[in-house]
């Protein structure tokens, strides 16, 4: 792929995740950097005024917490980890408020874990809650969960979880912002013959083999992690930058279309991509049958499945299922993720959204299947 190609894709990218490692946020081990956050935050600002949506992934909580707390010396036992995880995540939040504000822009802490956003239900009310907060406008700076678990800490700094939120928002990019340069062939300290890797294709296996060396001691994630983290990425469509964190308006200048770092492209397009992920994650549940307003509304108009279009609930399934939707003569249109149980479903049934409330004592959302987790047979 030409350098041209790979430039448009932080050009043209409207959803993009950054994700800032440890050692950067605070600095070595010195604390939060409040400048640097400072900084990224003003261009996440300026990106949102240019009619972007950005989530940022930050860590830092435990490089923080054991400031804090006077430890020199990263401690062994996990518990600790998670305490000194705890603490930290107070300062880090406050940073990251307070600096989204002075730029005009509000902040919403977003806790979260690999668990979480593996299992379906709770991946639907993730997805609901951050695209609310996009659609808002303001800005969500996402941690790991450290208190309930410890992916995050035994590896990847993060890196891990910002693939998975590049996933779980279809993101169109995910720039991974770090203390080195980007990605290069071997280890310059120790290879002369190292070559700086402007562009691959993420996922392509010999960029495993370059990444090969472990990371800062402030920091879990190596070059390693960043790598199989743009793999992940690409699963649902998104490209990965990995840059330097200090370069000036790295951010801003990647949108402008500058080529910074090492960019690896998804392979994949986004909607097709979405349909692979249906296909190969999801056991069918159950069925809804749609009347023929809104077979027409799903075919031709790309719109969302509501329950006033439905004439008929089969299965038992929860919400997050992957349930088929059928027209009136039992032909599948295609398959989505259900808002709603088939308990509730059923009482849905033909109704308007304006009723659900009413009817189930709260509303999730208007619509059965959203546009966005549905797959159609023959798009
Ligand atoms: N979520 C952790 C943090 O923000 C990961 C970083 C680490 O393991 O040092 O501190």
């Amino acid at each position: 792929m030409s350098s041209m190609q790979g430039s448009a894709v932080l050009r043209d990218a409207r959803r993009i995740v950054v994700k800032v490692g440890s050692s950067l946020v605070t600095n070595e081990g010195r604390g939060l950097d409040e400048k640097a956050i400072g900084e990224w935050c003003r261009q996440l600002a300026l990106l949102v005024r240019d009619g972007r949506e950005v989530v940022m992934v930050s860590s830092g909580a435990i490089a923080e917490g054991m400031k804090r707390l006077g430890w020199r010396v990263r401690p062994h036992e996990i518990h600790e980890l998670q305490a000194a995880a705890a603490v930290g995540q107070m300062g880090l939040a406050q940073v990251y408020e307070s600096k989204l504000r002075e730029n005009g822009m509000g902040s919403a802490q977003v806790l979260l874990t690999h668990a979480d956003l593996a299992d379906r239900e709770r991946y639907l009310n993730a997805r609901s809650t951050l695209m609310t907060l996009l659609a808002l406008g303001v800005v969500p700076v996402i941690n790991e969960n450290d208190t309930v678990v410890t992916d995050e800490i035994k590896f990847g700094d993060n890196d891990t979880l910002g693939a998975l939120v590049a996933n779980l928002v279809e993101a169109d990019a995910l720039v991974i912002l770090t203390d080195q340069k980007g990605l290069y062939t071997a280890d310059p300290r120790k290879d002369p013959e190292a070559r700086f890797v402007d562009e691959a294709a993420a996922g392509d296996p010999a960029l495993e083999a370059m990444a090969g060396g472990a990371g800062s001691s402030i920091g879990r994630g190596g070059m390693i992690t960043k790598i199989l983290a743009a793999k992940r990425a690409a699963g649902s469509g998104a490209s990965t930058v990995i840059a330097w964190g200090r370069e000036p308006d790295a951010l801003l200048r990647l949108t402008r279309g500058e080529s910074i770092g090492t960019l690896l492209v998804a392979q994949t397009a986004k909607h097709q991509a979405r349909k692979r992920w249906m296909a190969d994650h999801l056991q069918l549940r159950g069925a809804v049958s749609v009347d023929a307003g809104a077979a027409v509304k799903l075919r031709t108009e790309g719109k969302s499945l509501l329950p006033i279009g439905m004439t008929a609930i089969e299965g038992e399934f929860s919400r997050g299922d992957v349930i088929a939707i059928r027209d009136e003569r039992g032909v599948e249109l295609g398959r989505g993720l259900a808002n709603y149980s088939s308990v509730e479903a059923r009482m849905l049934c033909r109704k308007p959204s304006s009723e659900f409330e009413r009817l189930l004592g709260y509303v999730a959302e208007p619509e059965m299947v959203h546009r966005d987790n549905m797959v159609l047979m023959y798009s």
